[in-house]
């Protein structure tokens, strides 16, 4: 098969390499709209504090050549003939494929006005991650306003703030992560973002950013208006779905794909932060912007182009904060429970919701060793009522739960 893969993100080079190995005599060209050698994300605020590239270049950076895949760097996609199974670049070549792969990401965002101005910042790719990181080592940013609360702002004002700039974070909910941690577990972050000198402003409404002719400042929905030199709009994440006008892929918030990851266009399929993919415990669609998700549905979108049929599992929300000092996990949903049991010693804290007396989604800080745990129950949509208290105190773990996830049934002893 003379396969094509956009993007050669985690999604975009693992599919590569899936290709390749299960397709060793087609061709796979793999683009990228930028210039680097496929890289992790999540290494990235790593990489500009220590300068080292190892985590960053995950892969290795020569593993397209290592792999034979044909990867080709500041190239592009700026629509798809799917007509003629043509991909077209910016420079207007024109690579045709018998199977395509969109793995092209996302961008961070935010519905306010003037969030398109010169001077807003992205932080989602190695490239306007280095413009934005040059502007702080160069001096012309001291002031940053991160208007969002979420992973990303959280994991940037850490680096931020670690290479001497004045962060705010600007957040609409009372908390940080809202998505993710309710208020308690939220609170431990909180605390330390503060210890490390992030100025929180959250529960307040940012309604614009402004300046003429770069941005410099965000208005508030109070009238006041804060002046910033660096100013990223991170309320969410926006899938690269541009490129896809008139191509007859189908697109909500990202690309709506079925449970084989396959797009509405036949011969396409899609992987990665791009992908609408089915929510594993909810059934309904969503851009669940994560590493694993990505690394996931990518062999199985490239594996399905060659006719594999295999069928996805569902995407799920985790986030785990790296840099803060104090370990924090979440994991699944806090939507809706019916319960909430919670644990706390300090900082140590776990926090499990509980919907039909299954585990839903939980949370930990301090020692999160447990997180392990609490996703298998997840995935096996076991009853827990028989732990009672006992699932959120310290010392449960797999030894607790083993016999009701792996033993056959009726093998299990009584409680
Ligand atoms: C700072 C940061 C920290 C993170 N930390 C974590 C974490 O701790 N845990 C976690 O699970 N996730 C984390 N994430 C999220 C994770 O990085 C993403 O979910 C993951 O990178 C998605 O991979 P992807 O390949 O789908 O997209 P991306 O990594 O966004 O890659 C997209 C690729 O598509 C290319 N592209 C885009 N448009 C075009 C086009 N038109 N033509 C050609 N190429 C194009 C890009 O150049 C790039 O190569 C983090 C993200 C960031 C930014």
């Amino acid at each position: 098969m003379r396969a094509v893969v956009i993007g050669t993100g985690p999604a975009g080079i693992t599919a590569a390499e899936t290709l390749r190995r299960l397709d060793p005599s087609g061709s796979v060209v793999a683009l990228s709209a930028e210039e680097s050698p496929p890289y992790s994300p999540p290494a990235m605020a790593d990489h500009f504090l220590t300068g080292r590239d190892e985590t960053l270049y995950w892969k290795g950076a020569d593993v397209a050549d290592r792999l034979g895949i044909d990867e080709r760097r500041g190239a592009r996609v700026e629509a798809i003939d799917a007509d003629n199974r043509e991909v077209v670049l910016g420079d207007g070549g024109r690579i045709g494929y018998d199977g395509l792969v969109l793995a092209s990401g996302s961008s961070l965002y935010a519905p306010l006005e003037g969030a398109d101005l010169p001077g807003v910042l992205d932080f989602k790719s190695l490239r306007t991650a280095t413009e934005l990181i040059g502007r702080v080592r160069s001096g012309q940013a001291t002031r940053a306003l991160i208007v969002g609360n979420g992973f990303i702002g959280v994991e940037l004002s850490l680096l931020l703030a670690d290479l001497g700039v004045d962060v705010t974070i600007i957040g609409r909910r009372g908390w940080v992560m809202p998505r993710a941690l309710d208020p308690v577990t939220s609170a431990v972050a909180e605390a330390a973002l503060v210890a490390r000198g992030v100025t929180l402003r959250l529960g307040v409404e940012a309604t614009a950013i402004v300046g003429d002719p770069t941005a410099s400042g965000v208005r508030m929905a109070d009238g006041t208006v804060l002046a910033g030199d660096l100013i990223v709009a991170a309320t969410g994440v926006k899938p690269h779905t541009e490129y896809l006008g008139g191509s007859g892929v189908a697109t909500d918030w990202g690309v709506t794909v079925d449970e084989g990851l396959a797009t509405s266009v036949p011969g396409i399929t899609a992987a990665g932060d791009v992908a609408e993919a089915i929510d594993r415990f909810t059934g309904e669609r969503f851009v669940h912007a994560i590493f694993p998700n990505a690394v996931a549905q990518a062999p199985i979108a490239a594996a399905n182009l060659l006719g594999a049929g295999i069928r996805y599992d569902g995407a799920e929300a985790m986030n785990s904060l790296k840099h803060l000092g104090v370990p924090i996990v979440s994991i699944g949903t806090i939507e809706a429970p019916d319960d909430v049991l919670r644990w706390e010693d300090g900082d140590d804290l776990r926090a499990v919701y509980l919907r039909d007396d299954r585990v839903i989604g939980a949370q930990l800080a301090g020692d999160i060793s447990a997180a392990g745990v609490y996703h298998s129950l997840m995935l096996r949509r076991q009853p827990v009522g028989r732990y009672g208290r006992r699932l959120v105190e310290p010392g449960f773990g797999m030894a607790d739960i083993v016999f009701d996830v792996l033993a056959p049934e009726g093998s299990r002893p009584a409680a």
